[in-house]
């Protein structure tokens, strides 16, 4: 999708720090985190938001899960606990009209999260 920051970084048109990629799937350091440890996995096919996906993109769904869990093992943060996130639609916030979970953790969540 021309003009998605996360497909640029997805084609290699834009540079991120990339903490794991295959097929289906990237996961990147967040730019500006919120947490000691914060990762964006993120659907290397184009899907607006959660709202947007269809049914085709169920297993892309549970990859993407799957691969957060993995990540939030390798980065240390599953024991302790951490938060995923998806911020779907203008009044939660999300900014990036790319789907993704944010993986957050590495210090005490707060809820409800404001
Ligand atoms: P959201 O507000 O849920 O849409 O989250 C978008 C996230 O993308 C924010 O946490 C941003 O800091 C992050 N972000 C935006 N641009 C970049 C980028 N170029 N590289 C890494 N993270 C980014």
């Amino acid at each position: 999708m021309v003009n998605c920051i996360f497909c640029k970084i997805a084609n290699k048109e834009t540079s991120s720090e990339i903490l794991h990629e295959d097929e289906y799937t990237l996961a990147i350091r967040d730019i500006n985190p919120q947490a000691p440890v914060h990762i964006l996995v993120i659907p290397k096919k184009h899907i607006r938001s959660l709202v947007e996906m269809d049914e085709n993109d169920k297993g892309i769904i549970g990859h993407l899960i799957y691969t957060a869990k993995d990540l939030a093992t390798k980065h240390g943060i599953s024991n302790k606990g951490f938060r995923m996130i998806v911020n779907s639609g203008l009044e939660s916030g999300q900014s990036v009209w790319h789907l993704h979970f944010h993986v957050m953790g590495g210090r005490k969540m707060l809820w409800p999260p404001g």
